[in-house]
């Protein structure tokens, strides 16, 4: 705290002190000692725990006047001796500041008012609330404990502008703070200034009028010390206790608005001996007001320094206040026009109902998480670049980029993948929206109804939103999302995000399977295909492509009772097939029993089940004595018979079909590779794109495993697509798989 601060505290204390001192001995004149002391709100709700920052603070129970002699005379104590200086006390057994006095003091005086039966204030007609009563305390206290509600707001002083006053509760209450009101600037209230613009006060709007003075501010710290005996357990008295509950459960903090007076500094620095940091609207002296990246106690963010209209300003303002306290958001409820829930997460949207459609066939559909520094996102911030589908609805050919930016102090860039591997199942809960794939294959349909109930492109964001917040807040801070719907952009975030996935992708390799003790499941899909596991191993992803070891080990750390958990090898049973007992343990355990056995490398002998979400399918091809690959977005006939949609409807859901298999593309050039059959030598048809996309590394892979020429010998799409063609061609290129031993015994 600076010394400017600490000064000004020190004579806010010293006269509030004063105040008390002289109100106490008139009280103890009359209504006399044995006047009966009790904080009621105006409806007459009790409330509990005596006078309870006192009580909290001393453990010293005030029923009458009487017994307020002693406290005033401990906040003198308390006072440092010296202007500007801390003292040490032992009793405290910390250097305690002018702030606990201040509470002291105030609470000394409100008790008085009671007495005299004063309280609650009544002011231009409108009568103020005073203290929580003890069932709204509850109430609200097992909302802040389950952390449905992050915390409070105690606003002290008023808005510069009636409309100014509006936009900061509304910000207040949309990150779902509580919202104390209390104290003046220049004579004005904010309560005043709401109530002039018909805003509703009370309980059941989350804001409370506590009262006209700054005194009043004090039923802040009583509510906090209440909801810490109530909900943490916490002895009164235990004070050391109380304010570290405080400090980490509850995320209050003081918002200054206005000019800043001895007694608004006083009490300010009694808010920061709760953990409650202050912040002010107005220059502070010899405080810079800076981007603020940790906890600080006193932060100024000057009014008129804030960018913007009054809105803007408002928000930016409550914005820092989020930042300073690290306030974790949640949004009770996802705001979209549709239903939303896991209901509806498999919920298929057909041809006859679609409104408009994204990816496969239409177009390019591609999303990216990336990790920002906390002053590049703004949170909320949702913006559809390009036409809507108010007017793509029904169009051939479509285009769509999901960027979805995160910052976060806790956030890691390899939690990336992680997080953006959640937009598909986050999607999917809303109803009529359909999400499949991920990465660049991303293919998203919304039903006629959904549209015609309004919903549109930029509900992906507050979707995105809300769940980002309400499910990893303990990662993320802040989320913006920005959807392209136009040719140029989305081709150019589609090549900058092939890059990144490329990126990520090569951080696995040279890890081994070996190396590990542990491979880690994902049961993600379980949404969709309940008895689907995948298991992930270091040489090879899940079949989605999308989660590597890496990323499941970071998503066990972000939430370690979640779908990616550890699963050790244990004893292993087969070398080649690669069978662990470990894996088959778990993969039984968690398919509802259905799945008995797990190779991580045969194609033929209990293979690894497949859901919907697959890159690629391998497919046996007995005439050829090898497999055949076909990606997603190969849309043509195969070989095998069957295009990729159709092997889909044959072999997703969570089934296990040994001869087939779903896979993520990269897996074609892990050296584990189908290794029990043969690995990559019994390749005999591989889609076209995948083989463009993969040149050099297939040249590499050919080259490494002796057949350097391997790569002309594998037939595509545009040589053949029926095992009739097929055969000839393998022939004449002398194709290796025709020599090896047979896949079938
Ligand atoms: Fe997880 Fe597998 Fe589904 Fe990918 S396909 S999300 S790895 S269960
Ligand atoms: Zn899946």
């Amino acid at each position: 705290m600076s010394r400017f601060i600490a000064a000004a505290a020190i004579r806010g204390a010293r006269q509030i002190i004063g105040k008390a001192d002289k109100m106490l001995k008139e009280a103890l004149e009359s209504p006399g000692p044995d006047a009966p002391v009790a904080f009621k709100d105006k409806r007459e709700g009790p409330t509990a725990y005596y006078v309870p920052a006192i009580y909290g603070y001393t453990g010293h129970k005030i029923e009458k006047v009487g017994d307020l002699v002693w406290p005033l005379e401990h906040a003198k104590s308390l006072l440092p001796p010296v202007p500007g200086e801390h003292v040490w006390l032992p009793y405290l057994g910390e250097t305690a500041d002018a702030g606990v006095a201040t509470l002291f003091a105030e609470e000394i005086i409100k008790s008085i008012e009671f007495a005299k039966s004063e309280q609650p204030e009544v002011h231009n007609g409108y009568q103020f609330n005073g203290p929580i009563d003890d069932t709204q305390m509850r109430s609200w206290g097992i909302q802040l404990v389950d952390g449905r509600m992050p915390g409070f707001a105690a606003v002290i002083g008023a808005a510069r502008s009636n409309e100014a006053a509006v936009y900061i509760l509304r910000e207040l209450q949309s990150i779902g703070q509580l919202v104390f009101l209390s104290s003046t600037s220049n004579g004005r209230s904010m309560v005043d200034q709401l109530l002039e613009e018909g805003v509703e006060l009370g309980y059941d709007t989350f804001t409370v009028p506590f009262g006209t003075d700054t005194e009043s501010t004090v039923y802040a710290a009583g509510f906090a010390s209440r909801a810490a005996f109530s909900f943490g357990g916490v002895t009164p008295g235990d004070f050391r206790r109380m304010l570290l509950y405080n400090k980490f459960r509850c995320f209050a903090f003081a918002l200054c608005l206005g000019p800043m007076d001895d007694l608004k500094w006083a009490t300010g620095a009694g808010a920061i001996t709760y953990g409650f940091p202050a912040l002010c609207d107005t220059l502070v002296p010899q405080i810079l007001p800076t981007g603020i990246t940790k906890y600080e106690h006193v932060v100024s963010v000057p009014w008129e320094d804030i960018p913007g209209n009054d809105r803007e300003k408002a928000k930016r303002l409550v914005e820092k206040c989020v930042e300073v306290r690290g306030i974790k958001i949640v949004i009770a409820k996802v705001p979209i026009p549709v239903a939303y829930g896991p209901a509806f997460e498999g919920e298929v949207v057909r041809k006859a109902d679609l409104h408009v459609e994204f990816g496969a066939k239409r177009g390019p559909a591609v999303e990216l998480l990336s990790m920002k520094g906390i002053d590049e996102v703004e949170d909320g911030k949702f913006e559809v670049i390009g036409p809507d589908i108010d007017q793509i609805g029904g169009a051939e050919r479509t285009f769509l980029a999901i960027k979805v930016d995160i910052a976060g102090r806790k956030m890691q860039k390899d939690f990336e993948p992680v997080l953006e591997r959640q937009i598909h199942h986050l999607c999917n809960g809303a109803e009529g929206l359909q999400h499949q794939g991920q990465r660049d294959i991303t293919w998203i349909r919304i039903s006629k109804k959904a549209y015609e109930s309004g919903l549109r492109l930029k509900h992906i964001g507050d979707i995105l939103h809300a769940n980002f917040h309400n499910q990893f807040g303990a990662i993320v801070d802040k989320v913006q999302v920005t959807i392209y719907t136009e040719e140029e952009p989305v081709l150019k975030l589609l090549d900058e995000a092939r890059e990144i996935y490329g990126e990520r992708d090569v951080r696995i390799a040279g890890l081994t399977d070996d190396a590990v003790d542990v491979f880690y499941s994902c049961t993600l899909c379980q949404s969709f295909a309940p008895t689907h596991v995948c298991v992930i191993n270091p040489e090879r992803t899940g079949l989605c492509g999308a989660y590597s070891w890496l990323d499941c080990r970071a998503a066990y750390e972000i939430s370690p009772t979640g779908p990616n958990q550890p699963v050790p090898k244990r004893r292993l049973i087969d070398t080649v097939k690669g069978e662990w007992e470990g894996v088959n343990q778990f993969v039984y355990d968690n398919s509802q029993r259905k799945t008995e056995r797990f190779t991580i490398y045969s194609l033929m002998d209990a293979p690894m089940t497949t859901c919907g979400c697959c890159e690629c399918n391998m497919v046996i091809l007995p005439e050829a004595n090898g497999i055949m690959v076909v990606s997603r977005d190969d849309f043509g006939e195969t070989p095998c018979g069957m295009k990729f949609t159709t092997l889909m409807s044959s072999i997703g859901g969570g089934q296990q079909t040994p001869g087939m298999m779903g896979h993520g593309k990269r897996f074609i050039l892990s050296d584990k590779f189908i290794s029990a059959e043969g690995g990559f030598k019994r390749m005999v048809w591989l889609s076209k794109n995948l083989k463009e996309e993969f040149a050099t590394e297939l040249q590499e892979l050919c080259e490494k495993i002796g057949e350097p020429d391997l790569m002309d010998k594998i037939a595509d799409g545009t040589i053949c697509t029926a095992i009739e063609e097929l055969l000839p061609f393998l022939e004449e290129k002398g194709h290796p798989a025709l020599t090896m031993p047979p896949m079938i015994e």
